[in-house]
């Protein structure tokens, strides 16, 4: 188990150390496992099989459809979503409770399996690796700080736990997230109206969006990139991409009736 964080803290000193497919997939498993026992995660059957569906959409026909994915549905009220190594997406409820059609909901786990097929979320770990990872892993190693652990966790996705992505990675997630709709016959409209809405609720500040923005710089400048690409595209094929459908409200519905997450600790 403590192989490839060994490995991967080498790596983080090593300049050019390349990672392995085999070695991605382990590590994040690891993570996952441990993200897992930590975080409130939804464990209502209908509110997991419909977020693997949608995200399965999408990833299977990415240039990474072998990794096995796993999506997840973490209970907070903090809005963010993040992506481990290897192919584990958690999305916050936050996040779903603000999606007002699917192909909202979509974007923002098209842009997640973007930063996976990009391998950003490894080159974050690595980063992160002398700092917060390193002390995640010891608490899991030693069991001495569990409670620091897990609220760190919660302040999601966490801000504590990862580094920021840089802006470059944060376009080519973009990029990588319009495409991935599109092939799994959504509406790219989604991701642009979305991070419009994290944009005008953030201006007060002080706000449950607070977190996204913290992980995944957002700006006036990559929506407009994105509207871009959308006025590029034929609206012929605009026309034929979903934009919402009934199975998307009947999940919003289900995850809206949970009972609320544990209260995010306030910085
Ligand atoms: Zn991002």
């Amino acid at each position: 188990m403590r192989r490839s964080y060994v490995l991967v803290a080498l790596c983080a000193v090593a300049v050019g150390c390349a990672v392995s497919t085999q070695q991605e997939v382990q590590m994040g498993q690891q993570y996952s496992t441990q993200l897992n026992s930590t975080l409130p995660i939804v464990t209502d059957p209908a509110v997991q099989a419909y977020v693997n569906q949608l995200g399965n959409s999408m990833a299977k026909l990415t240039g990474r459809a072998d990794l096995d994915w796993k999506f997840f549905v973490v209970n907070t009220e903090v809005v963010n979503a993040f992506a481990l190594p290897g192919g584990y997406i958690y999305v916050n409820r936050g996040v779903i409770e603000r999606a007002d059609k699917m192909d909202e909901l979509a974007g923002v786990i098209g842009h997640e399996i973007g930063h996976v097929v990009k391998r950003h979320s490894l080159k974050q770990m690595q980063q992160q690796q002398g700092a917060n990872v390193g002390i995640a892993l010891t608490c899991v190693l030693t069991h001495v700080c569990d409670s620091d652990a897990s609220q760190a966790a919660i302040q999601l996705g966490g801000a504590a736990v990862f580094a920021k992505f840089s802006r470059q990675d944060e376009k080519d997630a973009d990029e990588e997230g319009f495409k991935n709709v599109i092939r799994a016959g959504i509406s790219p409209k989604g991701l642009a109206s979305f991070f419009q809405k994290l944009m005008a609720e953030e201006k007060g500040g002080g706000s449950p969006v607070d977190a996204w923005f913290s992980d995944h710089p957002l700006t006036q400048d990559r929506i407009a990139d994105i509207q871009k690409l959308i006025d590029a595209k034929d609206p012929a094929i605009l026309r034929t991409l979903a934009e919402d459908n009934g199975a998307f409200h009947e999940f919003k519905d289900r995850v809206h009736a949970l009972p609320p997450g544990p209260k995010p600790k306030t910085p």
